[in-house]
């Protein structure tokens, strides 16, 4: 809990900082954020995630430092594991022998670390990571305003989902008064792509149909169409969020092939469609409105499976919201 975080950052001095391989803005920003943190308190701290940076976040004060390894080649007094859902999720080797702080917004984290911070109404780890900075005393500086920042626009969508509530518009509201540029994170998260994007998204929207209910939306990116497009990781991102816009469609199944037979898929929905309790019966993860899991085997028939599950969650929340007193025609 925050309390043990807090305290354990007063009293040990060397820290590491780490995030889920092929991170996202939150996993970059937060990690970021947390490490100017740490800095201005005087402590001796490095963020190392196992690959690349993504371009959007490249620009972030700091980016260029982060530490690209696969295994861990120092001691640390203690290693932040940020928005992961186990100590796998990292990809670095050697963090089981650490003493790790595992920070989360996700409901379902497996409380893995030596000391867990989770707390699912955050929308954002960086919501997190701004509430760490108060209960410390420490000041947001600019570095942290325009990190954290980062991880809350693209945590909530630009604060399009539901997990947008008025505490993340307060510490955003924050965030700017203490320098972040929401335009400036704007361009780098959204129109910084390369053109292998469109290429790609091109070809995934050709696949775009709805099962006979019409509720339920599904799309497919073969490992054939990223050859195509030289779709580079990340070009993808958001395409799962295009047949939400059409008003029938009430939640998304997006599978994208990642070698032969095996498949990541992510699940969207509107409203109270639990789309992460569906993930999870398949072994994975997320919130309500969005969440992910790997599959292997038949595509067709895994399909098949993703989408009944989903059309049970819509049946299931069809059923409860009829149960509430002011959809009863008698009251
Ligand atoms: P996306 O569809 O964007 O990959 O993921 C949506 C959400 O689901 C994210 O919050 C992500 O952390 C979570 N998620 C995606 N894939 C997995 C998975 O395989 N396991 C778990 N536990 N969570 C996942």
């Amino acid at each position: 809990m925050l309390s043990q975080v807090v305290e354990l950052i007063e009293t040990r001095n060397k820290f590491g900082i780490t995030t889920h391989i092929k991170p996202d803005g939150d996993g970059v920003g937060s990690s970021l954020g947390l490490c100017w943190l740490l800095r201005s308190l005087g402590k001796s701290v490095e963020v190392i995630v196992n690959g690349d940076v993504p371009i959007a976040y490249r620009g972030l004060p700091g980016a260029s430092e982060i530490r690209d390894i696969k295994t861990l080649d120092d001691d640390y007094d203690a290693v932040f594991v940020i928005e992961c859902s186990d100590l796998l999720r990292p990809g670095i080797a050697g963090l089981e022998n650490q003493f790790t702080v595992n920070i989360d917004h996700h409901a379902t984290s497996a409380h893995f670390g030596t000391v867990n911070w989770i707390d699912s109404t955050a929308s954002a780890v960086g919501e997190m990571i701004y509430n760490l900075c108060k209960a410390i005393g420490g000041r947001i500086t600019k570095e942290i305003a325009e990190c954290v920042y980062m991880a809350l626009v693209t945590d909530t969508g630009s604060f399009h989902y539901s997990n947008t509530s008025d505490r993340t518009l307060k510490v955003a509201s924050e965030l700017v008064k203490a320098g972040a540029q929401p335009a400036k994170v704007s361009e780098a998260v959204y129109n910084n792509y390369p053109w292998s994007r469109i290429e790609l998204m091109r070809q995934v929207l050709d696949t775009v149909r709805r099962d006979e209910t019409g509720r339920v939306a599904m799309m497919r990116q073969t490992l054939a169409m990223r050859k195509k497009a030289g779709a580079v990781d990340g070009d993808n991102n958001g395409f799962v969020n295009i047949p939400l816009a059409a008003r029938e469609v009430r939640a998304v199944v997006y599978m994208r092939e990642v070698g032969r037979d095996k498949y990541r898929a992510s699940l969207r929905s509107k409203g109270d469609i639990n789309v992460a309790r569906v993930a999870e019966s398949f072994g994975g993860g997320g919130h309500k409105n969005a969440s992910g899991l790997s599959i292997e085997g038949d595509w067709d028939k895994k399909e098949f499976e993703l989408l009944e599950a989903v059309r049970e969650a819509i049946e299931r929340t069809d059923e409860e919201s009829d149960l509430l007193p002011e959809n009863d025609a008698a009251q």
